[in-house]
């Protein structure tokens, strides 16, 4: 690591693509860039410097006023569906992706600047972003990932010195976002929407060189990709309903071909278990509620293997086939994965054909007394075979003692049909149910502590409670309690 000069070694994989893929142009400089947070460990992870990044010249590249050296700024094409309405092209409105970067672990990594000025793909937007919804994707970015989520992942955040005008007018910020890539399924859709079969096939090659390299080796490279992408999404939403965590905005666009969760607008994790919960205002008719993700990620799949049957086979009717197979092929997998996880959530080691019963069992209780779904599964954790003081703790989570007394019942008998220890289950418990998420009602304190106050104290605190979520912080009891009645949030805004 460079220890006098702030320097990055880009190799930029997708700037040597064809030139329809994207627009090169350069962020729009801001007046007064400040600081607000630079994550150090990722900045390592990227052989950066973050001394470095926070000095001036650091500050600078962070705002877009200045291209460091081996950058290839550029705005990345996309379409997609958005709330099911096909939208021919989107592309990054107001993200500027500067370069890539092979991490300490070899891995290639997007460098993208988020709210740097508008593009040609803006429309009628600003290009810009306010400094709520960055943080808040910086909070939430780094919470999944610390919760062992694949995720896009924060870098920086800085102030702009300019404002924004939303519902009312807000300071202005820019996230520097880190992503295995920023490829998403919309990006397919263009080049299928456009017919253009050769630009198609590059960024289908692109994309297997860089995250599925295994699929060269398959006998049909484009219908494994197409499964490899299904097997990483059907994990990937798993972890988010048994985490409780509603993205809010899964539209096609919105879906990352590399598996990370990517775009935090309206996205929210449940307190009070409910299926039909949905948090974003913009969505009206509930469709990206909660019980509905699985579904819709194979919607959005199903968009993606249209796009890919061209290169699966010259034979239509053949490729219809075969990628049909491979969409319907989510159900099981996604069923497999959310079981697989479901066993470790409840402490179980080996299998039952029950298990899965017993797990619908519990969240039907909790949906009958509106449990807090973090809290439920952290004192569930800390219980023993036999009854002690800890089931009270639970308890009291329930309007209803005798539905639970009696769900806690079958879930002993099961226990006892394995010989662990509980002092084994108990750690192997808690290391898959947080004692801390990012509650929405301390995201949106947070928040208004840095508009209103430039107090960012609670931000910090957040971050760093958040880098050990499954650990118990007795200190951060404001973090960890459920919103009381006045202070539950019901819709959150993505503020574009
Ligand atoms: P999102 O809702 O953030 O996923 O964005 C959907 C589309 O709108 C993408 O093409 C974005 O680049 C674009 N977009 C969102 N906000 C803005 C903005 N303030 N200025 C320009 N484009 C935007
Ligand atoms: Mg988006």
């Amino acid at each position: 690591m460079s220890t006098n000069s702030l320097s990055f070694e880009f190799d930029n994989s997708y700037a040597r693509l064809p030139e329809n893929f994207f627009c090169r142009l350069r962020p729009t400089p801001v007046h007064f860039p400040k600081l607000i947070r630079i994550n150090k460990n990722l900045a390592m992870e990227l052989k950066i410097d973050p001394d470095l990044l926070s000095s001036e010249e650091g500050v600078k590249i962070l705002a877009g006023n200045k291209i460091p050296t081996g950058a290839d700024p550029l705005a990345m094409a996309y379409a997609g569906h958005q709330f099911g309405n096909w939208v021919p092209q989107l592309g990054d409105g107001r993200a500027i992706l500067l370069g890539e970067l092979i991490d300490i672990n070899g891995i290639r990594r997007d460098l993208q600047l988020k709210g740097c000025g508008i593009t040609p793909f803006s429309r009628m937007g600003d290009g810009r972003a306010a400094v709520g919804p960055i943080i808040r994707e910086f909070m939430v970015s780094e919470a999944m990932n610390a919760l062992n989520i694949d995720s896009t992942r924060s870098l920086a955040a800085i102030s702009t010195g300019n404002f924004v005008v939303r519902e009312n007018i807000h300071p202005g910020a820019i996230l520097t976002r880190v992503a295995k890539s920023h490829v998403r399924v919309g990006t397919f859709q263009f080049f299928a929407s456009r017919g253009d079969i050769p630009a198609l096939q590059s960024l289908a090659d692109y994309v297997i060189s860089r995250l599925y390299p295994i699929a060269k080796k398959s006998e049909n490279p484009y219908l494994s990709l197409l499964n490899l992408v299904i097997e990483k999404q059907a994990r990937l939403i798993a972890k988010w309903q048994l985490i409780g965590f509603i993205h809010g905005v899964m539209n096609t666009d919105n879906m990352s071909i590399s598996g990370e969760t990517i775009d935090f607008g309206p996205c929210a994790f449940m307190d009070f278990f409910h299926p039909d919960t949905v948090y974003s205002s913009i969505d009206e008719l509930g469709r990206y509620a909660y019980k509905n993700q699985p579904y819709i990620a194979q919607w959005n799949l199903a968009c993606f293997a249209e796009t890919l049957l061209p290169l699966i086979s010259s034979n239509e009717e053949k490729a219809t086939k075969l990628a049909q197979e491979s969409v319907n092929s989510f159900t099981d997998l996604f069923d497999a994965e959310y079981l697989a996880h479901f066993r470790k959530k409840l402490g179980l080691f080996e299998e039952d054909k029950d298990d899965l019963n017993l797990g619908t069992a519990l969240l039907e209780c909790m949906q009958q007394n509106k449990t807090d779904f973090t809290l439920t599964f952290r004192y569930l954790s800390c219980l023993k075979r036999k009854r002690t003081e800890y089931d009270t703790v639970l308890h009291q989570l329930f309007e209803n003692k005798s539905s639970l007394d009696v769900w806690l019942a079958r879930w002993r008998k099961r226990l006892d049909l394995e010989q662990v220890s509980d002092s084994r289950r108990i750690k192997a418990m808690q290391s898959v149910n947080p004692a801390f998420i990012p509650r929405n009602h301390m995201i949106e304190t947070i928040i208004e502590s840095a508009i209103d106050n430039g107090d960012f104290t609670l931000f910090n605190n957040f971050l760093c409670i958040m880098e050990t979520p499954y650990n118990d912080q007795l200190a951060h009891d404001r973090f960890f309690q459920p919103p009381r009645p006045d202070e539950i949030i019901k819709a959150t805004f993505c503020g574009t």
